[in-house]
């Protein structure tokens, strides 16, 4: 299996393109690598899954 959920960084669409097909936003992976949370990497890899989580 190589499916990769993505989120929409603006509307929160989940979808498995690179460009959210409702808002053409941005999306990143919903599934962290192998970074942790805090793992600076993973912060400046995708930065917006962590300004987005309240
Ligand atoms: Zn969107």
């Amino acid at each position: 299996m190589k499916s990769l959920l993505l989120k929409c960084l603006s509307c929160g669409r989940y979808t498995l393109a690179s460009k959210c097909p409702n808002c053409k936003g941005d999306t990143v992976t919903v599934h962290p690598a192998r970074y942790s949370p805090d793992d600076k990497y993973a912060r400046h890899k995708n930065p917006g899954a962590y300004q987005e989580r309240t």
